[in-house]
């Protein structure tokens, strides 16, 4: 960083000790650059002027031309207004002032014509502005007014007791970018801003402070996103290939007896090509000397965990071991069976490992992982235990990604001295962009087919009063033998109000399906865990055709008969969730559906969630519209990464500029790997820069 940038914020012209403070604990900005890279969060149209006939209350802050036609002062001390009415050639509205009464009426003659600036609000019906800005009009003056965009920061209560509301921050802006200007460097080397027509960084950091146009606006923008996503980028593809180089894999020579018997003599139907091109990705994967780190993305019930165990069968194959951790013990209580089943007997040595196998059992297990007796094993985070050693472990599976933590899956594939291929299986669909920025540094593969013959679920949506409607339908379909869910919302923080929602659909359901005809199963968190178990088991069975649950399903239970999913409150449920326990149902080769109970009032974003899923039941799309509604930070499983912090970027939004940088830094690298070429010098010295942060931890 050039050293003026480095300067601290207390010696910028207008800021002082006393601000410089402020500016520290308010938005910790401690330098100049940290002040520059301060960056509006809007702009403020003045380059329009507006009707007063064209005003309501959603626009922002707009401007416009009026004669002031009335001025009063109103009322006593505390209700002490100033009401001035103004009037253009299509209309008049009212004007208001609650401090610096004086002034205003002073400087505020009826019979002039103003610009005025402020933010039309509706009160009582009535649209008003209060504290306009305004400016006596000089028609003699051509460009009268502020004709510019005007941007907008944030700041708080404690920075506006130091002047610094966004005005303030606007003028120490001004005087930062006078003096530093000069010393704003390029990061970005030549050739790539040509290439993609970007502006120079200097040019940018101008003009997303002070635009002088719409234009120019968007050009800065463009640049200091790419800028930002292109980094992101460089940093991660750079891991990609230092790993790569670093970390030799085992190489799986042949396809052998164990994979061919279970494909010829036990798969009982035939792969989708979703799943067939993804065993050919880990194929071609385990065939080269180098660690392979995959995601495997695919909708509940895609058959990820076939392909999963395909994989694990080549590794057994080698003369390697496996291992598949699920999060949870149901999970991977239902992985066992599932693969026990599909493999059957002596094929392979299968075990189950959690954390209520018994010391015994467990003794054994391990014994058997180190003299290599024991092929696969599955189970929960027991598996990471340091107890736990293989003698040979070679293919990894890791389900339900987000779930664990960095850490975790970096302890697991530390457990050999090649470390094993990682194959991490996710049925969290997620947005494009958002994986190729949290996992960018994995080779993705997606599944977006389902098998053959499944009948989409059909969703529909019921308000309240349909109700009687919702139970005729569940009797009709529980005389064909079929199961039901009912599914509560349980929010920590409506928790009581939750329980009693919950209790009084219980009583609801019991009087409308009374033994011994119907048997009602009932699950939620406050049930101890044995207790949880027996009734989700006499559901399993089929000894109750109704379960009534919390959100406790979510995860786990496969149970094909059940055909009926019902959400209660589902104006409640976030679109992630709603997918997931929809993928509860539709199993079996019955039809299912899904029924989506709400109240009749709806926020808007609730009615977009709700035609969303009757809409639709690709898991991608449904991801998409999740994040378009709640911007990417906020989609499941992304909480903690730091690597969403993006300061003008979205990943919502900016799609064309993130594929675009993407791009580029694939481009690079493939034509100079270690950057040495002196036009990416800038790029060589960033990586340089950076490089003291990068754990190799943060690599499943
Ligand atoms: P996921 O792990 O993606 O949720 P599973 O692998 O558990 O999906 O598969 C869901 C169900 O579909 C299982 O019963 C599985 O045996 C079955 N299945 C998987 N692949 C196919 C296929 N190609 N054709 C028919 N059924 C399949
Ligand atoms: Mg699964």
């Amino acid at each position: 960083m050039t050293a003026i940038l480095n300067t601290p914020i207390e010696y910028l012209k207008g800021v002082g000790v006393q601000r410089a403070d402020v500016l520290k604990k308010e938005l910790s900005i401690f330098r100049y650059a940290d002040l520059l890279h301060y960056y509006p969060f809007r702009y403020v149209d003045r380059t329009r002027f507006y009707k007063i006939k064209e005003l309501h209350a959603e626009l922002p802050s707009i401007q416009f031309l009026g004669r002031i036609i009335s001025k009063e002062i109103l009322g006593e001390k505390r209700t002490k207004r100033l009401i001035a009415h103004v009037k253009d050639d299509t209309g008049t509205l009212e004007l208001v002032w609650f401090q610096s009464l004086k002034w205003v009426d002073k400087n505020l003659q009826v019979g002039s014509v103003y610009i005025l600036f402020g933010k039309p609000t509706s009160f009582n019906g009535r649209l008003s502005i209060s504290h306009p800005e305004f400016e006596l009009y000089n028609p003699a003056v051509k460009n009268t007014g502020n004709l510019t965009l005007q941007p907008v920061y944030n700041s708080t209560e404690k920075l506006k007791q130091f002047s610094l509301d966004t005005k303030g921050i606007q003028r120490i802006q001004a005087n930062l970018l006078e003096i530093v200007l000069l010393a704003i460097s390029e990061t970005l080397p030549e050739y790539l801003l040509r290439k993609n027509q970007l502006i120079s960084r200097k040019q940018a950091l101008q003009h997303i402070h002070f635009p002088a146009s719409q234009e120019a606006l968007d050009a800065a923008q463009d640049r200091l996103k790419f800028e930002e996503l292109f980094f992101i980028q460089l940093k991660l593809l750079k891991n990609k290939l230092v790993r790569s180089e670093k970390f030799k894999g085992a190489i799986f020579e042949k396809v052998g007896d164990k994979f061919n018997a279970f494909y010829s003599e036990k798969l009982p139907f035939d792969l989708t090509n979703a799943q067939k091109r993804v065993l050919k990705d880990i194929r071609l994967d385990t065939q080269r000397p180098v660690q392979m780190n995959r995601l495997l993305q695919g909708d509940v019930g895609s058959g990820k965990t076939v392909v999963a165990l395909m994989c694990m069968l080549l590794a057994i194959d080698n003369g390697f071991q496996a291992c598949l951790m699920a999060p949870t013990e149901i999970l991977a209580q239902q992985h066992f069976q599932s693969i026990v089943s599909l493999v059957g007997d002596g094929l392979v040595q299968v075990s189950l490992l959690t954390g209520s196998t018994p010391p015994k059992s467990r003794k054994v297990i391990h014994e058997q992982l180190r003299d290599g007796s024991l092929d696969l094993l599955i189970g929960t985070h027991a598996l990471i235990e340091d107890t736990v050693q293989f003698k040979n472990l070679g293919f990894v599976v890791i389900d339900e990604q987000h779930r664990f933590g960095v850490e975790q899956r970096a302890k697991l594939w530390r457990k050999n001295v090649v470390p094993p291929h990682i194959l991490v299986m996710t049925a969290t669909p997620i947005p494009r962009t958002l994986a190729m920025t949290l996992y960018g540094d994995l080779d993705v593969s997606v599944i977006d087919e389902l098998p053959v013959g499944r009948k989409p679920i059909k969703t529909v949506h019921l308000y309240e009063t349909q109700r009687l409607k919702m139970f005729g339908f569940m009797r009709d379909e529980i005389a064909k033998g079929r199961q039901i869910y009912i599914v509560y919302p349980l929010i920590k923080e409506s928790e009581k109000l939750d329980l009693l929602h919950l209790e009084a659909g219980i009583e609801a359901i019991s009087q409308e399906f009374p033994p011994p005809k119907y048997q009602i199963s009932i699950v939620h968190g406050r049930l101890k865990p044995a207790e949880k178990d027996a009734e989700m088991k006499r559901f399993v069975k089929g000894q109750t055709q109704i379960m009534v649950a919390t959100t406790v399903i979510e995860v786990g239970v496969n149970v094909p008969n059940a055909s009926v999913m019902i959400i209660e409150n589902a104006e409640r449920f976030g679109l992630s969730q709603l997918h997931q326990l929809r993928g509860r149902v539709g199993r079996g080769a019955e039809q299912s559906y899904c029924i989506l109970m709400s109240g009749n009032k709806l926020s808007r974003e609730a009615k977009i969630r709700l035609e969303t899923m009757v809409r639709t039941t690709d898991g991608f799309e449904i991801s998409e519209i999740d994040m378009q509604l709640r911007g990417p930070g906020n989609i499941e499983g992304t909480q903690q990464s730091g690597t969403l912090d993006l300061k003008l970027a979205n990943l919502a939004t900016d799609q064309k500029i993130l594929i675009k940088a993407r791009e580029q830094v694939i481009e690079i690298f493939d034509q100079d790997p270690t950057l040495s070429s002196p036009e990416n010098i800038l790029l060589r010295q960033f990586l340089e820069r950076s490089s003291e942060g990068i754990s190799w931890n943060k690599i499943s």
